[in-house]
């Protein structure tokens, strides 16, 4: 059956879920609330100083990622997308430079082979850099003590979190100098409450498998050079999305901006939805009849949007909060000292090392694609800003301090802070007058719960919505955070499914 179809939310999970819908038939209409399509895939804007050939000054504008810069080569379902796409042939490997950890102990590069910073060979001369003698002698017993444990709870389906199993097999400092650093930097949280499965699907099943967790991350890295779990898009991630909103106008979807779904109601049982549409101030501008719905918004926005229709099994009153929201902070500076990629592509820093920032992301030395956009080489083709540098600070951890800095900063804090930080993670000296440009992008619902009584609410959500008729739910709250995860999420809900389903 089909007929008409409102997909509520402009990000990836939204755009993809209206195309495809309109490949079946389905006459789309897309509603974004703010006046960017994208969501945390799309662009933002810089400009900085230059000059042309003759030498006549200029201002040039950078183009950067607001949000996602990478997605995950794991999975096949985002690759997919890509080809769809035409964008095949802009596909690019980060550069191989390794990544670094910064904690307690200080700074040192992060082991090649790893999955969420739990190494997967152990004999590796990284990871024996990162650790001292006797850390590496107490890592080296996971290849010998038995795992039944951990089968057991494999069996039970008890949950286990990142920090007992990790601490258990590779003991306390690989805890904290590779693992907690990246726990809390790319997922924001703390490795003593997120669960394995969670950040790394199939891990307790492959340790178990393999006879070792070391074993466990390296069978499930098999396929994968060692630190290239990422691509790129040359020119940006927002090309994915940009193509996904000319693709869709072309195809006569009717895709709106800066109107917000405010409300939802069913008319009848089986029956058709009826969504209140408002405009950025409120006020109500249009409502909209149709037969099927497709939220692909943020958990605590379905929650809202969903729970005054069953208040039996969604108490309105133990909805999901808003989590803490993060900033990034994005520096062009020019500083000969960062030539040589002093960190690498960047750095993950642990909690209470004294830098606020919660990752550094050297862009142009990771991204050849944006050096060159960035050093900006003349028709000779030699740089014409050798020594420029982008970087990217994000800030803003889950459950932080009260003086965390983060989403609610002001951007004099953000920037002040990303520069001392900056200086502190590359070892390089960074002064005001050395930064061109900068600027701050902050979201609101970045990353969705991954235990507590938020978690459980999203989760309660979504199996009352497993059975609504035409009702589905996509995105990061629902399917897991990161592109590559998303976007399998959509293709199994509305797209083109099953098979993609088993290889995710
Ligand atoms: C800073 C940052 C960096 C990231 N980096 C990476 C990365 O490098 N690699 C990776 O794989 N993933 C990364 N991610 C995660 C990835 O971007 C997300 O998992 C994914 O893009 C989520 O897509 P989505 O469509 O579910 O949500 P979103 O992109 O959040 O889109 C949801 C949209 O719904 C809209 N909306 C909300 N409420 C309403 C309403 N009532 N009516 C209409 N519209 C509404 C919002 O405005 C928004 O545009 C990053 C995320 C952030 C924030």
């Amino acid at each position: 059956m089909t007929g008409s179809a409102l997909v509520v939310g402009g990000g990836i999970a939204g755009l993809l879920a209206a195309r495809r819908l309109h490949e079946q038939g389905w006459a789309v209409t897309l509603a974004e609330a703010t006046s960017v399509l994208g969501g945390t895939v799309s662009s933002r804007f810089l400009d900085v100083p230059s000059a042309s050939d003759s030498g006549t000054p200029k201002t040039q504008t950078l183009e950067l990622d607001g949000g996602a810069e990478s997605y995950a080569v794991r999975g096949a379902a985002m690759q997919a997308l890509v080809d769809e796409l035409g964008l095949d042939e802009h596909v690019v490997a980060p550069e191989p430079l390794g990544s670094w950890l910064h904690g307690p102990d200080g700074a040192h590069p992060a082991p090649r082979l790893g999955l969420v910073g739990i190494p997967g060979d152990l004999h590796a001369p990284d990871v024996a850099a990162a650790l001292s003698p006797a850390g590496l002698e107490r890592a080296l017993e996971d290849e010998r003590a038995p795992m039944d444990r951990w089968a057991r709870a494999l069996a039970e389906g008890t949950s286990v979190t990142v920090a007992e199993l990790v601490s258990d097999r590779l003991g306390e400092e690989v805890l904290r100098r590779l693992v907690s650093p990246v726990v809390a930097g790319v997922h924001s949280a703390d490795p003593a409450v997120v669960d394995v499965e969670r950040v790394a699907p199939g891990l307790l099943r492959a340790a178990v498998d393999a006879g070792s967790l070391s074993a466990g991350v390296a069978a499930l890295r098999g396929g994968v050079t060692p630190g290239a779990a990422v691509a790129g898009i040359d020119g940006g991630m927002a090309k994915v999305t940009g193509r996904l909103v000319t693709s869709l106008r072309e195809a006569g979807v009717t895709v709106l901006r800066g109107v917000r779904v405010a409300a939802l109601s069913r008319m009848g049982e089986d029956g058709r939805w009826w969504a209140q549409i408002s405009d950025r101030d409120d006020e109500v501008v249009r409502g909209l009849d149709v037969d099927r719905v497709v939220l692909a918004v943020d958990g605590v926005t379905a929650w809202h949007l969903l729970a005054p229709l069953n208040q039996d099994v969604l108490d309105p009153a133990a909805g999901p909060q808003l989590g803490e929201g993060i900033a990034l902070a994005v520096l062009v500076v020019e500083a000969p000292g960062l030539d040589d990629a002093p960190r690498g592509t960047g750095v993950l820093v642990s909690p209470g090392t004294g830098v606020r920032a919660k990752a550094l992301t050297h862009a142009t030395a990771k991204w050849a694609w944006l050096r060159t956009v960035v050093t900006r080489p003349g028709r000779d083709g030699v740089p014409r800003h050798p020594h420029r540098h982008m970087l990217r600070l994000s800030y803003g951890r889950q459950g932080g301090d009260a003086d965390e800095l983060g989403f609610r900063s002001t951007d004099e804090q953000l920037l002040a802070a990303a520069l001392e930080d900056a200086a502190a993670l590359t070892g390089v000296p960074l002064a005001e007058e050395d930064v061109l440009n900068s600027t701050v992008v902050r979201w609101r619902a970045p990353i969705p719960p991954q235990h507590g009584p938020d978690r459980e609410a999203m989760d309660a959500l979504v199996r009352w919505a497993t059975d609504v008729p035409g009702l589905d739910l996509v995105g990061s709250w629902v399917h897991g955070t990161g592109l590559a995860a998303v976007v399998a999420g959509v293709e199994r809900t509305v797209g083109r499914g099953a098979g993609l389903a088993a290889a995710d």
